[in-house]
């Protein structure tokens, strides 16, 4: 941390339109850039509102051990469906998730399958909570430096 200044004001404009989307993706800093490159440039998304939590769609797979993590989340989707009217919902898994690897010790070789089967039953879980929405699955990858976001 570079200072703690008493106050700060950002130089970005506010802008009070909304975009009627939501994304749901793990909480993990590394990622979040690159979640909000991918939602802003690749699929033209702006100012989405964001659900994040440890290991993002998980909480909305109905996994057993994820349930208590997964406290919330489904009510956060709620919320946005009825306040902001939320139209589209982005699932988004990522890999070399430590929520996987670490929580639900996943072994690394059967995270991909695991995350795919996952977004699949998220999905059924947003299809339920917003009958009306999109929903869009992608699996971010990690190539050299680079994160690569692939439709699951
Ligand atoms: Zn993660």
């Amino acid at each position: 941390m570079a200072s703690t200044p008493p106050s700060f004001t950002s130089a970005l404009p506010y802008e009070a339109a909304r975009i009627y989307a939501a994304a749901v993706y793990c909480s993990d800093g590394r990622i979040g850039d690159h979640v909000d490159d991918f939602l802003h440039n690749g699929l033209g998304l702006p100012r989405y509102d964001r659900v994040a939590c440890p290991g993002g769609p998980v909480a909305l797979s109905g996994r057993f051990q994820a349930f208590w993590d997964a406290r919330g989340v489904e009510e956060q989707l709620r919320f946005l469906a009825q306040v902001h009217d939320v139209k589209t919902v982005v699932l988004i898994a990522h890999a070399n998730c430590a929520y996987y690897l670490r929580r639900l010790n996943i072994p690394p070789d059967r995270l991909d399958i695991e995350q795919r089967d996952d977004l699949q039953k998220a999905t059924a879980t947003v299809s339920r909570l917003m009958p009306s929405a999109k929903v869009l699955c992608y699996l971010a990858h990690i190539e050299g430096s680079q994160m690569r976001f692939d439709a699951a």
